[in-house]
């Protein structure tokens, strides 16, 4: 037996200023000077109220920098380099995942301990210890593991609320496949799961349900540029929860399974690559997966709530042609995310499955 060591990101969700409310008290423990690494626009939407959150205390700002727009070795060097960030107590991170990972990794690199501000919900970078990185021309080249996530996460719901949707709707997307894969690759387990994965799967059902009931209220208010109830509780599924499934479970075996499957094969037809995100292409594996394990109830339901909201049930939705799901799914049978199923996932089950959807869609 060896030791398990598992360390949480606080949060803080809200709206505005009050957000901040308890800024000073949590950081100034840290230390007293502040680097803030982010994205462009993330740092002009968050910056007026960093700065207003530590006005009057001992807490000081040395610099706001951008990240350099890819979460590249690069980039943390360069990072590390600048006198602001050796002279840094703490790091603030802010921005979406690329920016909050590159953040991450500086911190992680100069044992520094860092405090994330997400002004998008796609992702759950802002609350894991996961970092992904990429080469200078955008690649992806490894993941790397922080020693822990942020010390606290303050999530600003009126910052989100202002950002494009789409990347709310694409962070949507891929939250129901840790809400539909995570219990699918755990299927027949559950007796030799330990704490460390049974706690996660019991979770995973509070990364989807909250997303049936509150998402499209939540994109429509985000559309509107308005923060929300609703909002509030799509935020926390994808940020909160997912994060911390993702960060608990065996990502070896449980974390995903065919709905990434399918999006990690479509990615070599040129229209995916170009023109579709990662969370829109996960959602339509979602349905894929269903269908093959002939989860018709939970279909109809999560179907029901894509079609609402617009994310592709069906290939024409990403231009995309059935004879060209052949090499896709060539790619998609050989990912490591089906290894652990509860029976063998063919190429000719996810062909079917992909049948049997277009079909779905015609009478649906
Ligand atoms: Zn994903």
């Amino acid at each position: 037996m060896s030791a398990q060591t598992v360390t949480f990101a606080g949060y803080t969700i809200g709206y505005g200023q009050e957000t901040y409310e308890q800024l000073i008290p949590i950081c100034s423990r840290y230390g007293s000077k502040i680097v803030v690494i982010g994205g462009e626009k993330a740092l002009a939407a968050a910056k007026p109220y960093i700065t207003k959150a530590i006005d009057g205390s001992n807490l000081e700002i040395l610099s706001f920098e951008w990240f350099g727009g890819v979460a590249s070795y690069e980039n943390v060097d360069r990072l590390k380099a600048l006198d602001s960030v050796k002279n840094a107590d703490m790091i603030f991170a802010v921005g979406g995942g690329k920016a909050i990972d590159c953040a991450k990794c500086v911190a992680s690199q100069t044992e520094k301990p860092f405090f994330t501000f997400p002004t998008i919900a796609a992702t759950c970078a802002s609350t894991t210890a996961i970092g992904v990185m990429y080469y200078p021309n955008g690649v992806q080249k490894d993941v790397f593991i922080a020693p822990r996530p942020a010390i606290h996460n303050f999530i600003n719901l009126d910052i989100i609320a202002q950002a494009p949707p789409l990347y709310l709707w694409a962070g949507i997307g891929d939250t129901l496949a840790k809400f539909t894969e995570v219990p699918f690759s755990s299927r027949g387990h559950e007796s030799e799961m330990a704490h460390k994965d049974a706690l996660p799967l019991c979770m995973s059902k509070m990364t989807g349900e909250p997303l049936l009931q509150y998402g499209k209220e939540a994109m429509d208010d985000v559309k509107s540029g308005k923060s929300s109830f609703a909002l509030e509780q799509v935020v926390l599924a994808v940020v909160i929860t997912s994060g911390m499934v993702s960060y608990l479970i065996d990502s070896y075996k449980y974390n995903s399974n065919m709905a990434h499957a399918v999006f990690y094969g479509m990615t070599v037809l040129p229209q995916i690559e170009e023109r579709h995100l990662h969370g829109e292409v996960v959602s339509y594996g979602v349905l894929c997966m269903l269908m093959m394990d002939k989860q018709m109830e939970l279909l109809d339901r999560i179907y029901k709530f894509m079609k609402s909201i617009n994310l592709p049930t069906k290939l024409a939705d990403m231009e995309v042609k059935l004879e060209e799901m052949g090499p896709a799914l060539d790619s998609a049978v050989t990912k490591y995310d089906i290894e652990c199923s509860p029976y063998k996932i063919t190429k000719e089950l996810m062909y079917q499955a992909v049948v049997d959807l277009e079909e779905y869609n015609k009478t649906h």
